[in-house]
């Protein structure tokens, strides 16, 4: 019997991808890897968008050797986000490189008969078959749904267009009944996963939108939540927020990227809004979902940024005051836009200062946000139990995470939560009847 180890980077998306390359060794004969063993197959499930991921990929790679030598048979596979540049190099110690579209055919890519290292340069398929594939679900009751693949955007930085293609979508049918199988199952937490979420659409139904699939899932009966991830803000239209104000199953929480608080750094990112349509949307989903909670993706120090375009992301996240923001550092993406035709010219030692600045800013809204549920009972739905600490870990229904002492592990239930106390980045509670 074989053994695989897969080492997943990088998001949800590639965790979920990890989920079906696992269902996908399982079916033939293999299995995962335990404590102490050393594996047959070893998987990196590879991210583009930091250079810092693929570096750690390319630390691996002098250990295949000594492991080759130990095991003749052991074979080491890269997949996922990769860029061109990247694959080239990563034939030298890799037997295998696929497109993850292809991991229906993954089995027979590693059969006898063929002579390795072997590059899988083009798929294709339309990621119809790989939408196919029944993951192995790495959490009890929260899933990963991924409903499409690759990305149409082409924002100026951003390699994933070229490492994953061209936005595929699956179908409504088959989204629907996932979700169903799931809560049949006991899930209580359902992640709508895709590059651009809110802007999928039903490829065999004629404006079926992003919406229709969120009505017809919140009509799903029993008691689950429903999150997605990452949506665009030129998505949001009245009938989406409409929608969203009224479902009780969809979270009053949305990741909502503004990346830049400045019109002319967004036009040469490529992205296709203005900080006042960033702002209207925003504002309205503050006005109508309660208890609207919101974080936002900010990057530091993209091509050209002067410090009078970095004031004006410092006033505008002020302004929007999210309770969380994924803040980084700009750093060049080989093959993309802004590599080719931009100066990645400011100073290290400026984007450091500057993302300081800006987490430290993030520390005070995270905290002013965080304040308003003290003394409030919130449902929790439990994901950690920390039995050293006899404490549990959760979220609420609009992504804040909640700690609370508990004599017994409450995972996968949903609890409520008298918040005592607000932590820049976590709610202090006590459980509540
Ligand atoms: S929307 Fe932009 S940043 Fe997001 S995946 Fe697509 S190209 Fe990349």
């Amino acid at each position: 019997m074989k053994i695989y180890k897969i080492i997943t980077f990088g998001c949800a998306m590639n965790r979920s991808d990890s989920e079906r390359i696992a269902a996908v060794l399982e079916v033939a004969g293999y299995k995962k890897v335990k404590n102490g063993q050393s594996p047959d197959l070893l998987i990196f499930n590879a991210c583009s968008v930091r250079q810092s991921a693929i570096d750690r990929i390319y630390g691996q790679m002098g250990k295949f050797a000594y492991l080759k030598k130990k095991n003749p048979e052991f074979k080491a596979i890269v997949t996922g986000c990769i860029l061109p540049k990247d694959k080239k190099k990563f034939l030298n110690g890799f037997d295998l490189i696929f497109n993850i579209k292809d991991l229906d055919k993954l089995v027979g890519l590693l059969s006898k008969k063929r002579t390795f290292p072997l590059h899988i340069k083009q798929s294709y398929q339309t990621g119809i078959k790989y939408f196919k594939i029944k993951p192995k679900y790495q959490n009890k009751f929260s899933a990963l749904i991924p409903i499409s693949f690759g990305c149409n955007r082409f924002c100026a930085y951003c390699a994933v267009p070229y490492t994953r293609g061209l936005e595929i979508n699956r179908s409504s049918k088959d989204i629907i009944k996932e979700t169903k199988d799931l809560i049949i199952d006991g899930y209580k937490e359902i992640n709508l996963l895709g590059q651009t979420v809110s802007s999928w659409k039903d490829p065999n139904k004629k404006n079926y939108k992003f919406v229709n699939l969120l009505k017809d899932i919140e009509k799903i009966p029993g008691k689950f939540w429903i999150r997605f991830h990452s949506p665009y803000v030129l998505d949001f239209n009245d009938e989406l927020i409409d929608f969203l104000s009224k479902t009780k199953k969809i979270n009053n929480y949305l990741n909502l990227p503004l990346q830049s608080g400045d019109d002319a750094i967004l036009k040469k990112m490529n992205r296709k809004y203005t900080v006042n349509q960033y702002l209207k949307v925003l504002n309205s989903l503050k006005k109508k979902v309660e208890d609207f909670n919101f974080s936002t993706d900010i990057i530091i120090g993209f091509c050209g940024e002067t410090k009078k375009q970095f004031q004006n992301t410092f006033k505008i996240f002020k302004k929007i005051s999210p309770t969380m923001a994924y803040i980084a550092k700009y750093s060049v993406r080989p093959g993309t836009v802004a590599q080719k035709i931009f100066k990645d010219n400011v100073l290290l030692k400026i984007k450091k200062q500057r993302h300081k600045q800006l987490t430290n800013l993030l520390r005070k809204t995270g905290k002013e946000n965080n304040q308003k549920e003290v003394n409030k009972i919130l449902e929790v739905l439990v994901d950690t139990w920390l039995s050293k600490e006899k404490e549990c870990l959760g979220k609420t229904r609009n992504f804040k995470t909640v700690r609370f002492k508990s004599n017994k592990d409450l995972c996968n239930k949903f609890v409520n939560v008298r918040i005592i106390k607000a932590r820049e980045f976590e709610l202090l509670g006590k459980l509540s009847k």
